[in-house]
């Protein structure tokens, strides 16, 4: 049973959620805007999409009058950050936009890090949802690969001085992002052409549904205090599940009731038409 007295704090899908494509959902975004002023709820914002920085999700978020700063923003490049600092990763080959590539070298300042492709240095490769990607991008990751992580071959002559193998990882799973026109690719494609082309997978892959993400919150809170507000359930209910927290199922983006009649899993903890109904007395 869903209890809304004990919840302090709500990590929320945003599109579908809490906007459609650019516009908000109006009450759903009155109900956060209400909670945050009240102090009554901690809100946090949930997305995989890493071509964007937190400073433009926190530039959206407060564009529709919620108040926000940048740690309530939770995406896979907080997770990337914290793995590059725990491994103590000093060479990293980022495939990212500038935009990106320019937020990761800020935060990471103080750790000295460059984030450039280097052959014989890189440690880790890290691929993000790059929409300036190019062939050169793809074809230097492969290669790092080759020399490095495959056994010596004809195939492949030459190889770097530094044979340690290089690592590599994704920020997030998603095959597609929803566009006005339809899907576009997001980074599941871009992993597929690697691993066609060599073999190579990443080791790990950051953002939903791995419960990492939800990390900072964890920290602050109690996992029933928490819920994860969301309209996938292979992402946004997979997340709250390997999290060991609630999840808020709203019908105002991609699941209908139907795919809820169809599902196998176990249900969501409470199913809203939108966000703001969570309070609401129909239901219990
Ligand atoms: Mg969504």
């Amino acid at each position: 049973m869903f209890d809304i007295s004990r919840k302090k704090a709500f990590v929320c899908d945003l599109d579908g959620t809490l906007f459609m494509g650019p516009d908000p959902i109006a009450p759903a975004v009155d109900f956060v805007i209400r909670g945050t002023k009240s102090g009554r709820f901690k809100f946090f914002y949930l997305t995989n999409n890493t071509s964007k920085c937190p400073a433009e999700y926190l530039r959206k978020i407060s564009g529709a009058a919620i108040p926000v700063s940048e740690d309530q923003i939770l995406t896979p490049l907080i997770t990337l950050e914290a793995y590059i600092r725990e491994k103590g990763f000093k060479s990293v080959y980022l495939i990212a936009g500038e935009n990106v590539k320019a937020h990761m070298a800020a935060r990471l300042s103080d750790a000295e890090v460059s984030l450039d492709y280097d052959p014989e240095r890189n440690e880790l490769i890290a691929l993000a949802y790059d929409k300036e990607l190019t062939y050169a991008k793809l074809a230097r990751a492969a290669e790092l690969w080759n020399m490095r992580n495959r056994p010596p071959s004809p195939m492949c002559p030459v190889r770097t001085k530094n044979q340690t193998p290089v690592e590599f990882v994704a920020t997030h799973p998603d095959n597609c992002c929803p566009g006005e026109r339809g899907p576009i690719p997001d980074i599941g494609g871009m992993m597929k052409l690697l691993e066609t082309t060599n073999g190579m997978k990443p080791g790990r892959v950051f953002g939903k549904p791995s419960p990492t993400l939800l990390a900072p919150v964890l920290a602050q809170f109690a996992p029933e205090e928490i819920a994860v507000v969301g309209d996938r359930l292979y992402t946004d209910k997979a997340i709250a599940d390997n999290a060991g927290v609630d999840f808020v199922c709203v019908l105002s983006g991609e699941t209908t009731r139907g795919d809820l009649a169809a599902y196998k899993g176990t249900p969501p903890a409470i199913v809203v038409e939108t966000f703001d109904k969570v309070e609401s007395k129909e239901n219990p």
